[in-house]
């Protein structure tokens, strides 16, 4: 689960973190009000959408000459006229695709004078099954341009969680971001702040970039990204309430309400599978026999009719979808039942594309007889490779 830039800062502050004063809002009167417990002259005016890249980003509506997403105000009146620009409307950034996000909230926050932007993130690292911290004295821009053309840039520290944070690890972050003197010790702080902080919350990630050493010579969390391990949510329900649905995909949240897990692809051809690792091979054969999976849907083991109905609903949902390959293997759910389910959910939506069903395992062959008798143009398969063969070749015949 990803949360906003302010919810993020809000977050850290509690662990003494240091981020610039700021005030969310969600009108511009909210935002004119905002600036005006600030101490100015400068201040910002920052977009609150889940995707990065807001500095550099477009407003479709605004034409190509209008200013990005992140935008230093130098009074109450461009905090105004800046806040009525960006609210309601399209922000296009590389992280949010050509359809872009609206932009519903603003953050106004309190301009800071910057010396120079440093870059610090932090993830699980599955490979060593530590917590890294990966940092750089090239912070504000592309990282991924950093990593790739000069990636000596770029230092990772590793944490074993049985260990702890440890002083040296903080040393080595310092080092890391070359700083010296009381920069030094604070950065030395700072990480350690922030191990405590991600390892508490769990997180799945948590970047900032950039981390700035003001000109005052202060480190600031300048600007924050956050994101939480949804296992662990459960532990965290002040964290679960800052999760706002209009920024996620609204066929993945239908899907969540029923315990499917399903991911919206690009591709023609909707799926329906009970496994992940089924569901990850059933979207490489068909892409095998040249056509694209329009998702990724896992029913999970207890595909009950209710289940099996909501998933078509989804998957009809999306108007890329010109045909469906149902791969179930019935284990712990019977052929037959599951073919009931998918007689009746077919029968619910008045399924319109073609539908081609493998099913394998318990009652298989009940399973295909209900199939069989059901009175609709149901394609039955026999294995994974002949499934995909066959509903590639039924959307290419109806196109
Ligand atoms: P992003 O574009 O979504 O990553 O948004 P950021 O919050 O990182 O802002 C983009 C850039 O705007 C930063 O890298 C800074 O260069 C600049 N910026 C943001 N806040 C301030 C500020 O308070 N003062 C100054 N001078 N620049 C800022
Ligand atoms: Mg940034």
């Amino acid at each position: 689960m990803n949360i906003h830039e302010y919810q993020a800062k809000e977050l850290l502050a509690k662990y003494g973190i240091g981020i610039p004063a700021g005030h969310a809002a969600l009108t511009v009167e909210e935002a004119v009000e905002g600036a005006k417990k600030l101490p100015g002259p400068l201040y910002v005016v920052k977009a609150q959408i889940h995707a990065g890249g807001r500095g550099k980003g477009k407003f479709t509506e605004l034409g190509p000459d209008a200013k990005g997403g992140v935008r230093l105000s130098k009074s109450i009146e461009e905090v105004e006229a800046n806040a009525k620009e960006m609210l309601g409307n399209t922000l296009v950034t590389i992280q949010t695709g050509d359809a872009g996000k609206q932009v519903n909230r603003l953050y106004v926050t309190d301009g800071v004078d910057i010396a120079k932007e440093y870059y610090l993130s932090m993830l699980v690292d599955r490979a060593t099954g530590r917590v890294a911290m990966i940092v750089s004295t090239e912070g504000g821009m592309d990282i991924e341009e950093v990593a790739h053309s000069t990636p000596e840039k770029i230092v990772t520290i590793t944490i074993d969680p049985a260990e702890g944070f440890q002083p040296h690890h903080g040393r080595a972050v310092a080092f890391g971001l070359k700083l010296t003197g009381d920069l030094n010790k604070q950065a030395q702080k700072l990480a350690k702040q922030l191990y405590t902080a991600f390892v508490d919350l769990d997180c799945a990630m948590l970047e900032i970039n950039p981390l700035v050493e003001t000109e005052d010579g202060n480190l600031l969390v300048l600007d924050t990204k956050m994101s939480f391990d949804s296992n662990a949510l459960y532990r965290h329900p002040d964290v679960m309430e800052l999760r706002d649905e209009t920024e996620e995909d609204p066929a993945e949240i239908e899907a969540s309400k029923y315990d499917l897990a399903y991911i919206k692809l690009d591709g023609d051809i909707g799926c329906m599978v009970n496994g992940a690792g089924l569901a990850m091979a059933t979207m490489d054969i068909i892409k095998l026999n040249g056509m694209f999976p329009a998702n990724f849907l896992d029913v999970g083991g207890g595909a009950t009719t209710e289940k099996v109905t909501a998933a078509f609903k989804i998957i009809l949902g999306d108007p890329n979808v010109k045909g469906i390959l149902v791969n179930i293997f019935g284990g712990i759910m019977k052929c037959d039942v599951i073919a009931e389910g998918i007689v009746a959910a077919a029968k619910d939506v008045n399924l319109s594309v073609p539908l081609v069903v493998r099913l394998e395992g318990t009652n298989v062959d009940k399973g295909k007889e209900i199939l069989a008798n059901s009175g609709l143009a149901i394609v039955p398969a026999n294995d994974l490779g002949d499934a995909a063969r066959k509903i590639v070749a039924e959307v290419k015949a109806v196109a």
